[in-house]
């Protein structure tokens, strides 16, 4: 801590993806900075936050993307698209977002089914921008608020297993596999990189 003559033997680019309000703000907060608050503020424009890790003895630096912004570009797109072609606008903002990303998290809140059936659309999106060796894995969130589950364990297996995905289940709030979940995709990507 506090070198900062610290080698950096790589930097890996992971994006968060899907849709609003699943948690992605916080799974963030809690991995870069052990955070989390419950009123958090909707995240505006791009936004990303790095942490230093250590893998296999060498120096990894964790580049994460919060695509938040993304959304609410995607619907003024839309909306301005009424008066024009600020499509290609949009494509171009996507574009900048998955260039060289390595890594992603698609998540969504297993307490809102419908997160978690808008899944294969951000896959499709994903899939359409980034890198073919992209590491991707499925993050179910927010697994503290067991009561109110709307996605059973096995959906989200049985998509993962069909599209090839890691799957995890997670808690921001509680610090629950977020460390792992991370852990896990950068892990991955070093395996394939190195
Ligand atoms: P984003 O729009 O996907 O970035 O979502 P946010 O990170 O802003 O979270 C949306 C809301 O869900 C906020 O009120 C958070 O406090 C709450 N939230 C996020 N993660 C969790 C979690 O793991 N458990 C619970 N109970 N609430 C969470």
């Amino acid at each position: 801590y506090g070198d900062y003559n610290q080698k950096i033997d790589y930097v890996f680019k992971v994006v968060l993806i899907g849709d609003s309000a699943v948690g992605k703000t916080q799974l963030l907060a809690r991995f870069a900075r052990n955070e989390f608050s419950v009123d958090s503020k909707a995240t505006i424009g791009v936004e990303f936050q790095t942490k230093t890790l250590g893998i296999d003895n060498k120096t990894v630096k964790a580049q994460i993307w919060d695509t938040a912004g993304q959304e609410r570009c995607a619907i003024m797109a839309l909306q301005l698209n009424l008066w024009g072609g600020l499509g290609h606008w949009y494509r171009a903002v996507t574009s900048a977002y998955y260039r060289g990303a390595l890594g992603a998290m698609l998540v969504y809140d297993m307490t809102k089914r419908l997160s978690f059936d808008h899944m294969s659309r951000w896959l499709e999106e994903l899939r359409g921008h980034a890198d073919k060796n992209i590491v991707i894995m499925l993050v179910g969130n927010k697994c503290d608020l067991g009561s109110l589950r709307a996605v059973p364990t096995e959906d989200a297996q049985e998509f993962a297993q069909r599209e090839n995905l890691f799957f995890m289940e997670t808690s921001a709030l509680e610090a629950t596999n977020v460390e792992t979940a991370f852990f896990t995709i950068l892990t991955e990507i070093y395996r394939i990189i190195s």
